[in-house]
């Protein structure tokens, strides 16, 4: 018998990593080690065998206990039954999007699928903010069309309780045992029972409220909290507001919210940075100005433009930015870019005065100067 290799060590991570350390290890192990990425080295097969192996009981926080205290002699025998682990089919594109969760969350015995089983679908709606509540946040609410459990009948589907039967198909389980080979690998898989739709159970009197379904489409408030900081794509998890459990045995999914914030008209969001390009006219640039502006805060912001500043000159003003996101690191900072702005047309008098002021002024530009020097000294060359 060839000794079992440490779990830890098979996943080249440290015995306090987190679950995250543990997600991030496996998936890129098992990247390397995938029997389609290595089909000329019979040995990458046993590798990633044993990478999943490790990465099933790591990623179970039950499992990982028990083997923190028994390593690989632990009472009762392998987690996995009496024929050991026998690897799971894991297409390669799962590694890179988050799919092999699912499937190790099946591995032990009936009891996860059972949890699996009794939670309801999640849900996500997207919901859009304004600019301003990511920098003060926001009590909200709003209205979602969901499947609710039926009040008539408690979710049951039936119309008395006399009328719900244990399921013959799968003697109440909800779920049906078969084993698949799938290339190297065979697995058990467990899944839903069609005949009782993985409830478990039969009903022969149907509410006539919810035709026997259990839940209905019901509109619902949904009331929630923005924090400060938060960004477009931001997720805010309602627990338990989600899809009633299929029979109504288990608990709720969860609802998402997806957050779009709406543009500014002039601020313009990096993080909690806020950027601006600000127009500003020839003599301010050259002569500077304050530029006085409004701000998220309720307080004005004063924008010191120095003397001689140049369009594409920025200037920072720190700590008055956005709130970062439930951080205690303060704000982030407003940068305005200065932009010339030149007007679309001018008035004859005006036009009359710089007429008057263009040998003075082509006299004071020495970027211009400069250039016609260069000029002449290269075609003097
Ligand atoms: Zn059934
Ligand atoms: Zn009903």
């Amino acid at each position: 018998m060839v000794t079992k290799r440490d779990y830890y060590e098979v996943l080249e991570i440290s015995k306090d990593a987190t679950q995250s350390d543990i997600k991030k290890s496996f998936r890129s192990l098992a990247r390397k080690y995938h029997p389609d990425k290595n089909p000329d080295d019979p040995s990458a097969e046993n590798k990633f065998k044993e990478i999943q192996e490790a990465y099933a009981i790591l990623s179970n926080v039950d499992e990982r206990r028990k083997y923190d205290t028994y390593g690989h002699n632990r009472p009762g025998g392998s987690p996995f039954g009496p024929d050991g682990f026998q690897g799971v089919n894991i297409n390669i594109d799962d590694l890179f999007g988050g799919g092999f969760e699912s499937i190790f969350g099946q591995i032990f015995g009936s009891s996860r699928s059972n949890s699996r089983r009794k939670k309801g679908g999640d849900l996500l709606v997207r919901h859009t903010i304004s600019f301003q509540s990511v920098y003060d946040g926001l009590d909200d609410e709003l209205e979602i069309e969901a499947l609710t459990s039926c009040s008539k009948c408690n979710g049951s589907g039936s119309k008395d309780l006399d009328g719900v039967r244990p399921c013959p198909s799968c003697n109440g389980r909800g779920r049906v045992q078969r084993i698949e080979r799938v290339g190297p690998f065979a697995q058990q898989v467990v899944s839903d029972c069609p005949a009782c739709n993985a409830t478990g159970k039969i009903v022969t009197n149907p509410c006539i409220s919810c035709n026997g379904e259990g839940s209905s489409y019901q509109a619902k408030k949904i009331k929630f909290s923005v924090p400060p900081g938060i960004s477009t794509g931001n997720r805010i998890k309602i627990t338990g507001q989600g899809e009633p459990p299929r029979g109504n045995v288990g608990e709720n999914g969860n609802l998402y919210i997806e957050i779009e914030v709406l543009e500014h008209t002039w601020f313009e969001r990096d993080g909690a940075d806020i950027l601006m390009a600000l127009p500003v006219n020839y003599t301010d640039l050259l002569l500077g100005t304050t530029v006085v502006i409004s701000h998220v805060d309720g307080k004005d912001l004063n924008i010191k433009i120095p003397p001689n500043s140049k369009p594409g000159d920025t200037i920072t003003l720190p700590r008055r930015g956005l709130p970062h996101m439930r951080s205690s690191r303060g704000r982030g900072s407003v940068t305005v870019l200065l932009k010339l702005d030149m007007p679309t047309k001018i008035s004859r008098s005006l036009k009359n005065k710089l007429k008057e002021l263009k040998p003075e002024i082509s006299n004071s530009i020495s970027l211009e100067e400069s250039i016609i020097e260069e000029a002449k000294k290269r075609r003097g060359k």
